[in-house]
């Protein structure tokens, strides 16, 4: 790797930018589905880019949902509340104010994130509702506003008095477990490449990632690719011949509702057949519909000047794929990734690499 091409947003134009040394640290990829905690510019474009560049990303089929984002339609990102809330004696309940989780975990509604979240999927499914409800209402007023101000807050400015409502909560994808193929140094499949955060596939989360982790990870990699990189800096000659960016024959795009309506077709997609619980059945329905949006977004990228939101489409449909087809491969069950066709876990452990 000799550095990036990047599209500055002042100028409306492609820069080249060379480097004896890339970090991609892009974040996560949340925005493969509608319903996310993430931030915005978490459409997958580290993975994406190097997926594209040949390099190796493993394991994407581990993606982490939340199980309890405030349901708020038109609110994108989801906003998130917190486990704590649960921590602090919060009870998770139909809408017929029944509590539910002891049929699925002795723990209740204590019991880990993926069981929580497949728990609150199958209750959604089974009533047809797109929500249900997380009661905190038993503790004192005086103790919620201590703890959880922001979310008193954030619930009351959508009419929600959560000290004596019930707040309405929903899954919603939290963190992508896989990513870049990485060494303990952060070193990706291609030379002087790292890559740090959530982008990276470290394998330090394994198949289901345990909360708070990721922040630490990031720090630590971080650290190491410094470690790392000043040692190797001067070892990567950079070629005189590396072209400018060629964008002739483009011309810019007043079709900007294309990259919308595909963005908005794939989430759909990928939350009917690719979120909580999947199946063969399902993948490949997801695998064909991709294709087509995937066709029609090239054949838009090769005609058109770039735009952000046309390089996160794409990105956002690459990692998509990436999922399914890792999704595909795992015939089993493990951590994050839950198939109906094949329950158990396998005796091997695999990682899945593309
Ligand atoms: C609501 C919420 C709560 C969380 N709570 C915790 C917690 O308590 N503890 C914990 O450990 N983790 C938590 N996480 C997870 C953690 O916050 C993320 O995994 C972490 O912030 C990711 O850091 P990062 O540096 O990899 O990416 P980010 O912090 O997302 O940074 C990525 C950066 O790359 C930029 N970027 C992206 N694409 C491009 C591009 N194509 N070109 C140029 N720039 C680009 C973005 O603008 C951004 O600045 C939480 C996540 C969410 C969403």
């Amino acid at each position: 790797c000799y550095g990036i091409y990047a599209f500055n947003t002042e100028l409306n134009d492609v820069e080249k930018i060379v480097a004896n040394v890339t970090v991609m640290a892009s974040g996560g990829a949340g925005h493969v589905y509608s319903a996310t905690t993430n931030p915005v510019i978490a459409t997958g474009d580290g993975m994406a880019m190097v997926y594209r560049a040949k390099g190796k990303v493993r394991n994407m089929e581990f993606i982490q949902f939340h199980p309890t984002a405030l349901y708020h339609p038109g609110e994108y990102p989801s906003f998130l509340i917190s486990e704590a809330v649960r921590g602090f004696g919060g009870v998770l309940r139909r809408k017929n104010g029944e509590e539910f989780m002891q049929e699925y975990d002795e723990r209740r509604s204590l019991a880990p994130r993926d069981i929580v979240a497949r728990a609150v999927d199958n209750e959604m499914k089974k009533s047809g509702d797109d929500f249900v409800y997380l009661d905190i209402t038993m503790r004192k007023k005086a103790d919620i506003l201590k703890h959880f101000p922001n979310i008193y807050a954030k619930c009351l400015s959508i009419g929600i008095d959560m000290t004596k409502d019930y707040i309405p909560v929903t899954p919603a994808s939290h963190y992508m477990c896989g990513g870049i193929l990485v060494d303990e140094y952060g070193r990706s499949s291609i030379k002087n490449l790292y890559a740090c955060g959530e982008c990276s596939s470290t394998g330090l989360h394994g198949a289901n990632r345990l909360a708070s982790n990721s922040l630490l990870e990031a720090t630590v990699f971080a650290h190491r690719i410094y470690q790392d990189a000043v040692e190797n800096f001067n070892n990567n000659i950079i070629p005189e011949n590396i072209p400018e960016w060629d964008s002739k024959g483009v011309t810019q795009s007043n079709e900007d509702v294309l990259v919308t309506h595909n963005l908005r077709e794939l989430q759909k997609v990928m939350g009917d057949y690719v979120g909580i619980v999947r199946s063969d059945f399902r993948l490949e329905r997801a695998h064909r519909r991709l294709f087509l949006i995937y066709q029609e977004t090239e054949e838009f990228y090769k005609r058109n000047k770039v735009s952000v939101k046309l390089c996160e489409l794409r990105n956002v449909i690459q990692t998509a794929y990436l999922v399914i087809k890792s999704a595909m491969q795992r015939k089993e069950s493990r951590g994050l990734h839950f198939t109906t066709d094949y329950p158990n876990h396998a005796d091997a452990l695999i990682d899945t690499v593309f």
